[in-house]
């Protein structure tokens, strides 16, 4: 008699539900890398090909500082991970991929994983015949508000450089301002166009080498509002951006002196690594805060979104994995009363804004979108990149994310030499002790 009965009949286990039909008509036949830098940044795209005559999907995997270990994730071993499945079944393969690597999280996974994630939901868009934001249910607003930046040299210029942004259409406007001597953040020219001749760069490549302290830069970001507030009035949306670089107890003591000035929202005050302090910001100022940009793992904004710890949700949408965690991020952050606000530079890639442009429509809880100037050259190569006009970013209305690439005209623009090959640069006291960026 057999163990399990009295039938004389084995029980057979059913084989596991697997989502790849072998008698699925549509199935992932490639998944490409394209590297470009039609303006010096380095992009990273994913293309999605599928047995369907000219069905692909394209994705933003750019993590400029460490381009190549992505390429080499996704080409390596998501490829043969995912050729041969059904495209359609999004949130199985985003899940099967994150835990194919076993120890999974961080920005080479979680960028290879966007690439991916992004194109999928582009072919899905495609073929349903809209564009994604209809998938997630529908249009909220028209646009989505953008903020644009202005860093100037000193108080003037900084007021020229607003007023010039202004005067342009926008509302929302993140200033940054040098300190004297110092390797200040965010300190590098205008944004709406760069100047005749030079090529746009991103904030972090010019930097210059010197050295930084924290103490001026406090002393001197309240007067910085101080001017701004009594020449340009109230009316336009103030931002700034700490960027992690100051001690905690005094960035609590910069909040709180920047309290009068109204801002939209400050950024960064504190790293990830010190992200408890908020805790004890919360309890001493009701500025808005806004954090999240080097955030790659759930365990990092889960905890600060359920404790109410910030107001602007600023994960960078490629550095969680795309669009599938992003959605879900989206309406966590919704049932606590937090605000979208997903990181927009330069090394997001045009891919990357059209993709984060369906979010900023169709969730309730959209907060503000940062973008910069995306110059002609880098549109000419993504063709559909979204349009920002009157203050906003505009979808085009075509199917999947909007977007395209000329591979040919991508070829023409290689990653360029770079110093440390793309390493965000040192930042040191003055003593030389390095200090987070
Ligand atoms: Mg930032």
């Amino acid at each position: 008699m057999s163990a399990s009965g009295t039938t004389g009949v084995e029980p057979v286990m059913a084989a596991p539900w697997a989502p790849t039909d072998p008698s699925s008509a549509l199935k992932i036949t490639n998944v490409r890398t394209i590297c470009t830098a039609p303006d010096g940044v380095r992009l990273v795209v994913v293309k999605v090909e599928t047995n369907e005559p000219g069905l692909y999907g394209l994705g933003c995997a750019t993590f400029t500082q460490r381009p190549m270990t992505v390429v080499s994730a996704i080409e390596e071993y998501l490829k043969p991970f995912l050729v041969g499945r059904d495209p359609n079944d999004i949130e199985d393969i985003w899940q099967a991929s994150h835990l194919s690597s076993y120890w999974r999280s961080g920005p080479v996974l979680n960028n290879a994983l966007s690439g991916v994630d992004m194109a999928l939901w582009d072919i899905k868009g495609k073929r349903a015949g809209v564009p994604v934001y209809q998938l997630f249910g529908g249009r909220t607003r028209k646009a989505a508000d953008v903020y644009v930046h202005a860093n100037g040299r000193d108080v003037h210029d900084l007021e020229d450089r607003v007023r010039e942004v202004t005067e342009a259409g926008f509302r929302h406007v993140r200033v940054q301002m040098e300190v004297p001597g110092m390797a200040t953040y965010g300190a590098y020219g205008s944004q709406i166009a760069p100047p005749p001749g030079q090529p746009v760069q991103s904030g972090r490549l010019a930097i210059e080498q010197k050295a930084w302290e924290p103490r001026p830069y406090c002393r001197q970001t309240p007067a910085m509002f101080e001017h701004l507030r009594s020449t340009l009035g109230e009316e336009v949306e103030l931002l700034h951006d700490v960027h992690e670089r100051v001690p905690p107890m005094m960035a609590i003591q910069l909040a709180k002196d920047l309290e009068p000035y109204k801002l939209f929202f400050l950024e960064d005050l504190f790293s990830p690594e010190d992200v408890d302090y908020l805790r004890i910001l919360r309890a001493q100022s009701s500025i808005p805060v806004a954090i999240g940009e080097l955030f790659v793992n759930q365990h990092e904004y889960v905890p600060l979104v359920r404790d109410r710890l910030l107001d602007f949700m600023r994960v960078h949408v490629s550095d969680i994995g795309g669009l599938t965690p992003a959605r879900k991020l989206a309406t966590l952050c919704e049932f606590f009363g937090v605000r979208t606000a997903w990181h927009g530079p330069n090394d997001t890639s045009p891919v990357g804004h059209a993709a984060q442009l369906q979010l900023d429509l169709s969730v309730s809880n959209f907060g503000i979108q940062e973008v910069m100037h995306i110059p002609d050259r880098t549109r000419e190569v993504f063709p559909g990149t979204p349009e920002v006009r009157d203050g906003a970013m505009w979808s085009n209305e075509a199917p999947g994310l909007g977007i395209d690439i000329d591979e040919e005209l991508a070829a023409k623009y290689p990653f360029p030499e770079h110093p440390f090959n793309g390493a965000w640069p040192e930042i040191r006291r003055t003593d030389g002790t390095v200090i987070r960026p």
